[in-house]
C-alpha cells in the first residue's frame, strides 16, 4: 500500500465525462488499497473565462479580487470529482486551500507556499477517504484567498507529496510523459522513462511547458519522485529524479526551443565601467526580463552589446534602447525578433568534452547560422533564425542519438 499525491490538469477534467473518467481511474487505485490525495485544477478553458469576465469590470482588477475570482474554478472541479467518486461508492471528501490550510504569503496572483496543515488529510486518509483537493490556491495569515500563479495545480500537488511524505505524486496530463522534444516539431521524439530534477528545469525554463517550473524546483528541493503520464492512455510515463550514479547516461536528454526570443543589438557604446548597467537599468526599471546576454570590445574603445527578450517586449525594449542610445553616445540600435532559441540539455555533458563542436558543426554542415550562443554547466543554447527551427531541432536530435529506434 502506498500513499500518492494525483494531480489532475485541466484537459483532464475538462467535462463531465472526463471527471467521471477520472474518478473511475481514482477508484481503481483506491480499490488497490492506496491513500489517494488528489488535486484538481479548474476545468480546461475556465480559468481563461473568469478571467476575462473580471476584464469586462475594470481594466486591472484588483489582485485579491482577481484570487478570490479564480479560485472558484478549482472549487467546481473539486466538489464535481468528490460528487463522482461518490456515485462509484468511494469515499471522498473535497477542501479548497484554505480548507486544508495551504499557508501562503500574501504576493496575490503568485503566492508562495509556506506550510501545509496536514492534519486533517491524515485524519481522512486514515478513515479510508480519498481527500480531494483543489490546486493553485491558498490562504494568507490575514485569510485572504490566494494563487499560485498559472499553471500553479502542479505546485500544489508537489508541495503536499513533500509535506505528506508521498511515496510519489502523479500528474496526469494530456501527453503520456516527457519527450526527447517536441513531438509536433520531430517524429521521432522518444518518450524518456527517466529524466532528473536539473534537466527537466531547464527543459521547463527553455520553452517545453509539461510542468510548471516551480513545481520542479519544489519537487528537487523536497526530494519528491515526480511522475508525468497521461491520463487517457495506460502507461508509467516519465519519473522525474535524482540522478543516480548507475542511471544509464546519455549524453543528451532532450532539445528545447523557444520561439518567443527577440534580440536587441547596441553598437558603438564608449566603453567604460557602468555601462552594461546603464543599458540594462532601464530595460528591467520596465519589468522587461533578459535572457541572454552578450557583450563584445572592438578595437576602437567601443563595446557592442547584444540581449535577447520575450517577443511580446521587442518593441517596448527598442524603445527604450533608442533613448539609452542618444544618453550614452552609443552608435545605433538594431534589432530582430525573428529569432529562436535552440538548446541541447543533458546532464551527461559535465563528463563529456566535445559537445558544444559537435553541435556547432552540425547546425554548420545543415548552413545555420548561429547569432548567439549560451553555455551552463548541463546545456548550450544557440539563436538562430527562425525558418532554421525544424531544421536545428532534428539534426541536433538525429546526431545526439535521441531518434526513435525504427520499428523492425
Ligand atoms: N487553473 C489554473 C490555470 O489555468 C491553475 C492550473 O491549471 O494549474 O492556470
Ligand atoms: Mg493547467
Amino acid at each position: 500500500m502506498a500513499l500518492y499525491v494525483y494531480k489532475f490538469g485541466g484537459t483532464s477534467v475538462g467535462s463531465v465525462e472526463r471527471i467521471k473518467a477520472v474518478a473511475e481511474k481514482i477508484k481503481k487505485a483506491h480499490d488497490q488499497g492506496h491513500q489517494l490525495v488528489v488535486v484538481v485544477s479548474a476545468m480546461s478553458g475556465e480559468t481563461n473565462r473568469l478571467t476575462a469576465l473580471a476584464k469586462e469590470m475594470q481594466a486591472q482588477p484588483s489582485e485579491r479580487e482577481m484570487d478570490v475570482l479564480l479560485s472558484t474554478g478549482e472549487q467546481v472541479t473539486m466538489s464535481l470529482l468528490s460528487m463522482a467518486l461518490h456515485a462509484l461508492g468511494c469515499d471522498a471528501c473535497s477542501y479548497t486551500g484554505s480548507q486544508v490550510k495551504i499557508l501562503t504569503d500574501s504576493s496575490h496572483t503568485k503566492a508562495r507556499i509556506q506550510d501545509i496543515d496536514d492534519h486533517k488529510i491524515r485524519q481522512d486518509l486514515e478513515q479510508g477517504r480519498v481527500v480531494v483537493v483543489a490546486g493553485f490556491q491558498g490562504v494568507d495569515e490575514k485569510g485572504n484567498i490566494t494563487t499560485l500563479g498559472r499553471g500553479g495545480s502542479d505546485t500544489t500537488a508537489v508541495a503536499l507529496a513533500a509535506a505528506l511524505k508521498a511515496d510519489e505524486c502523479h500528474i496526469y496530463t494530456d501527453v503520456d510523459g516527457v519527450y526527447t522534444t517536441d513531438p509536433r516539431i520531430e517524429p521521432k521524439a522518444r518518450r524518456l522513462d527517466k529524466i532528473t530534477f536539473e534537466e527537466m528545469l531547464e527543459m521547463a525554463s527553455l520553452g517545453s511547458k509539461v510542468l510548471q517550473i516551480r513545481s520542479v524546483e519544489f519537487a528537487g528541493k523536497y526530494n519528491v519522485a515526480l511522475r508525468v503520464l497521461s491520463s487517457f492512455k495506460e502507461g508509467n510515463g516519465t519519473l522525474i529524479t535524482y540522478e543516480e550514479s548507475q542511471m544509464e547516461k546519455a549524453l543528451i536528454s532532450g532539445i528545447a526551443f523557444n520561439r518567443d526570443e527577440a534580440k536587441l543589438t547596441v553598437t558603438g557604446v564608449p566603453d567604460l565601467p557602468g555601462v552594461a548597467s546603464k543599458i540594462l537599468g532601464p530595460i528591467a526599471e520596465q519589468n522587461i526580463e533578459v535572457d541572454m546576454i552578450i557583450q563584445n570590445i572592438a578595437d576602437d574603445d567601443t563595446t557592442d552589446f547584444t540581449f535577447t527578450v520575450h517577443r511580446n517586449d521587442y518593441q517596448r525594449a527598442l524603445e527604450i534602447l533608442k533613448k539609452v542610445c542618444q544618453e550614452t553616445g552609443a552608435r545605433q540600435v538594431t534589432g530582430a525578433d525573428n529569432i529562436v532559441k535552440v538548446s541541447i540539455v543533458g546532464v551527461g555533458m559535465r563528463s563529456h568534452a566535445g559537445i558544444a563542436s559537435t553541435m556547432f558543426k552540425t547546425l554548420a554542415d545543415e548552413g545555420i547560422n548561429i547569432q548567439m550562443i549560451s553555455t551552463s554547466e548541463i546545456k548550450i543554447s544557440v539563436v538562430v533564425d527562425e525558418k532554421y527551427l525544424e531544421l536545428a531541432v532534428r539534426s541536433l536530435h538525429s546526431v545526439f542519438g535521441l531518434d526513435k529506434k525504427e520499428q523492425a
